[in-house]
């Protein structure tokens, strides 16, 4: 994966990829979960996570207290010890999160906490979240940091201009 070709790519079409999440909260079409399953699928054929760990480079995951205790569990620490080495609050909401980028526990590329990693890496990048359209905010934030959200928008913006009264 060149991320640096991605990262021109992405911030050039990021204003076009919003304007089209935007208007997805207002225009549903009507088969869109089995649209985005179709979609999506041909990413996944494309796209390969090892290759890029773009999200650990440049995003952090929350922790809910389930993955504080089953982390600091894993790694031999307290949870304590734990969140004071890692971890701050999120001001605006309390959430857990790293204190910073890339996340600590990337290492060769590659999650060396893969099996007891938070749930929400695991749910990352959240193309399976239904109704899609519902989180159009979080595929907003992510468009131009995924190369996957960021061709799974792409994509189903010109099946849905194409196919669609939009
Ligand atoms: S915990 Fe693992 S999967 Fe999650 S951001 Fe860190 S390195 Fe990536
Ligand atoms: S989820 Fe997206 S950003 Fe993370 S490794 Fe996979 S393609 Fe890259």
């Amino acid at each position: 994966m060149d991320l640096k070709k991605f990262n021109r790519k992405a911030a050039s079409k990021k204003k076009e990829l919003t304007k089209f999440l935007k208007k997805l909260d207002k225009i549903v079409p009507e088969d869109m979960p089995k649209l985005v399953a179709e979609v999506d699928k041909t990413v996944w054929e494309e796209v390969d996570c090892m290759n890029c760990a773009n999200c650990c480079k440049t995003m952090t995951p929350t922790y809910t207290r389930k993955d504080i205790v089953r982390i600091s569990e894993h790694l031999k620490m307290t949870p304590k010890e734990f969140t004071d080495k890692w971890l701050e609050k999120d001001p605006d909401n309390g959430d857990w999160m790293n204190k910073k980028q890339p996340c600590q526990f990337l290492i060769d590329n590659k999650c060396s906490i893969y099996e007891v990693r938070p749930k929400d890496c695991a749910e990352f990048p959240h193309h399976n979240k239904k109704p899609f359209d519902m989180y159009n905010d979080t595929f907003i934030q992510n468009v131009h940091r995924c190369p996957a959200t960021f061709m799974l928008v792409n994509r189903l913006r010109k099946r849905v201009e194409k196919e669609y009264e939009w």
